[in-house]
């Protein structure tokens, strides 16, 4: 934060793995107020990992956590579109971005 500056800095929040939407967007408004953009992505079981026969979060899940955070970036002015650089710019594993303005 102190070297890049405030919504410059994003990092990756894996949903799916057992955290519960409320401790999810608990973090999330946490480093939301830090000037950090949640990226929140589904876990994705690959064959061949520990984790290969985890189940990934439903579709319904994610849809809640990503209203939930994208309100939270919407009133906080936190926005995927003002990053310079990071997954938050790139956005290809997340949907969050779309619900930043709606
Ligand atoms: S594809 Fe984009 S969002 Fe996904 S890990 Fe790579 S840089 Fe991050």
């Amino acid at each position: 934060m102190k070297v890049f500056g405030w919504g410059q800095v994003s990092t990756y929040i894996l949903a799916g793995l057992g955290d519960t939407l409320e401790t999810l967007t608990e973090v999330c408004d946490r480093l939301i107020h830090m000037g950090v953009y949640p990226f929140v992505v589904p876990f994705v079981p690959i064959s061949g990992t520990p984790l290969a026969y985890h189940p990934a979060p439903s579709s319904e899940f994610m849809q809640s956590i990503y209203e939930r955070v994208g309100a939270m970036l919407k009133q906080s002015g936190l926005h995927s579109a003002n990053m310079k650089a990071g997954c938050a710019k790139c956005g290809a594993c997340s949907a969050l971005s779309n619900f930043e303005v709606s």
